[in-house]
């Protein structure tokens, strides 16, 4: 797993531009491959390169500072895993620090194939009850890149075209020679420099740096199906990063979180609420408001109820996510309140009914009484 990328440059959070490359620098030449033959030296190498790769551009460092890893994954110019392929080390240094001047990552040494589709993104969105349960539309405000319009994405500056790759002369293929124990091979491998185009950019477009994206912050309003839950994610399809190179760009996740209500939970379809009724409502009947998610309903609680006895109100509960017509039930459980304390009168009254309960169940006194409604 990679670490952060802050300490694999060594560097605090608010380091310069400046300091960061400083730091990278140094560990580039450290680590690099070519120089150092200890083991894990390649791996962190390229952690180094990717560190630096995010971090040099205030675009991607301000994506990592606010999403970590997640916010910059897959994005890069660099294919750090065929390094081997590339020219010897003075081909590799030329091609590393080549971008120093106007920023590296980007631009004439960034790895120019074919279209390449745009970033999946991940976006979470918190819902109430209500909204989770009826679904409807919502306004999201979506940070992700976008196609330069200055440059129509191709990175160049408008009126200027691109020019012969100086590290392969425009062939677009470097040669290598690797010694091994059964002799000398010449290895043809892709220029890193413009990944076999033959051309790098001539000037960068000044609105993207060379990048062909940039990073804005869209407004879209999205339709959040009734039904949902926690956690249901939904696909708003090429809202993610745009492609390069004329690529289609990636799908945006929206990831749901529902809110707890005060008065309601819910099991899966099934919305579950609670009374409470006196034990005088419980013994005669009685019919209460109760509250749902389509408002205000009645509810006939039967005479006899017992305490946490369930009652059911019929399709007020969550539409099936994708066959709104479908609903679950409202499940009310009834909580039956016993005073800890009754005044005289309501004493001297309950006693009498004790005493009459008292003959017929053949036990006594008020406890008695209420024990055998309320304790079967
Ligand atoms: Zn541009
Ligand atoms: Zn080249």
């Amino acid at each position: 797993m990679p670490g952060d990328y802050y300490d694999i440059l060594g560097v605090d959070r608010n380091a310069s531009k400046e300091d960061l490359k400083k730091a990278y620098r140094r560990l580039a030449r450290k680590y690099h491959p070519d120089v150092n033959k200890e083991p894990g030296a390649e791996e962190r190498f390229k952690e180094i390169n990717r560190a630096y790769e995010v971090l040099s551009e205030p675009e991607t460092r301000s994506r990592y500072d606010q999403f970590g890893e997640a916010g910059v994954s897959g994005a890069g110019g660099f294919n750090y895993g065929d390094m081997g392929d590339m020219g010897g080390f003075a081909d590799i240094f030329e091609t590393i620090f080549s971008g120093f001047g106007g920023g590296m990552g980007t631009g004439g040494t960034r790895r120019r194939t074919g279209p390449t589709k745009g970033d999946d993104l991940r976006l979470d969105l918190k819902l109430d009850f209500r909204e989770a349960v009826f679904g409807g539309e919502k306004e999201i405000r979506i940070p992700h890149l976008e196609t330069c319009q200055v440059c129509k994405g191709d990175g160049a500056k408008p009126g200027t075209g691109a020019k012969t790759c100086s590290t392969c002369n425009g062939q677009g293929q470097v040669r290598r020679a690797t010694r091994t124990p059964f002799g000398s091979f010449a290895q043809v491998s892709t220029c890193p420099a413009c990944n076999g185009q033959g051309q790098v950019i001539e000037e960068k477009c000044e609105v993207c740096n060379g990048a062909g994206r940039r990073q804005v912050t869209e407004k879209v309003k999205i339709t959040i199906p009734a039904g949902v839950d926690d956690g249901t994610r939904l696909r708003v399809s090429r809202k993610g990063d745009a492609g390069l190179r004329g690529g289609p760009p990636g799908d945006l996740y929206v990831y749901l979180y529902v809110e707890p209500d005060k008065v309601f939970t819910r099991d899966k379809m099934n919305i579950l609420s609670e009374i409470t009724i006196s034990y005088l409502q419980a013994i005669l009947g009685c019919t209460v408001t109760v509250d749902t998610v389509d408002g205000e309903q009645e509810l006939t609680i039967p005479a006899g109820t017992q305490p946490n006895t369930v009652l059911t109100l019929e399709n007020l509960g969550v539409p099936k996510l994708g066959n709104d017509a479908i609903r679950g039930d409202h499940l009310i459980t009834v909580k039956v309140d016993i005073p800890t304390r009754i005044n005289a009168e309501e004493r001297e009254l309950l006693e009498k009914l004790a005493h009459i309960k008292g003959q017929s169940h053949g036990k006594g006194g008020l406890e008695g009484f209420l024990g055998s409604l309320f304790h079967k």
